[in-house]
């Protein structure tokens, strides 16, 4: 996923796109990542990837994956430990980290070994009921086993929990940036970069 980067580069840009499910992180993260030229790190398909190696981690994610809940703090916090230390690359944009306040701040000490910090937090705001209709319809193409309609309410309940909270965290922080997440994919990544220094 990450280019091999010498240990000892510098980390002097992160940016965290933030959003409920099916507001379009993922593909917003794809063409963002290629046009600034940013090493994205997608902790979603790094535990689909280890799901479909069949790995001890992945075996426990996918449980946790499909009933809709977050995989436990402590492994996805030793993922993107693990990433950092490994694989340091200069310019980051985190897919779906971090998901609850405790990886926030664990994300911030780690940045600071590294003496960097987060340059932008963008959120990506999109009403409940297109949320669910964008899910349902990705259940159908893609046959995502936690796209199923039990799990999708689960998601969006876990996001207004244990993730929404992460706004106040950014906001305080004025890293923040608010972008609606509605219109063509064109369009909202065109407002992605209007918001990004
Ligand atoms: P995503 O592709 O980002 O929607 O992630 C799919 C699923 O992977 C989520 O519903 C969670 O179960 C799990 N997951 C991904 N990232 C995280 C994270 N940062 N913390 C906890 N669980 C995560």
């Amino acid at each position: 996923m990450l280019g091999e980067v010498a240990a000892n580069e510098v980390i002097n840009e992160v940016i965290l796109l933030m959003g409920p499910p099916g507001a379009g992180k993922g593909t917003q993260a794809k063409l963002l990542a290629e046009a600034r030229e940013l090493s994205r790190i997608s902790t979603g398909d790094m535990l689909r990837d280890q799901v479909a190696r069949c790995t001890e981690l992945g075996r426990q994610a996918k449980k946790v994956m499909d009933a809709g809940e977050l995989v436990p703090d402590r492994l996805m916090i030793a993922m993107i430990r693990y990433e950092l230390e490994h694989m340091v690359p200069t310019r980051i944009l985190l897919d779906g980290f971090p998901r609850t306040t405790a990886q926030a701040e664990a994300l911030d000490c780690l940045l600071a070994e590294h003496g960097a910090d987060i340059t932008a937090a963008v959120l990506l705001e999109v009403g409940e009921e297109e949320l669910i209709r964008r899910l349902s319809g990705r259940a159908l193409r893609e046959g995502r086993s936690d796209d199923q309609v039990e799990t999708i309410r689960r998601r969006l309940e876990v996001y207004r929990e244990k993730t929404r909270s992460l706004v106040d965290y950014y906001q305080k922080r004025g890293r923040l940036r608010r972008v609606e997440g509605l219109g063509a994919v064109g369009e909202v990544c065109k407002r992605i970069d209007e918001v990004l220094p």
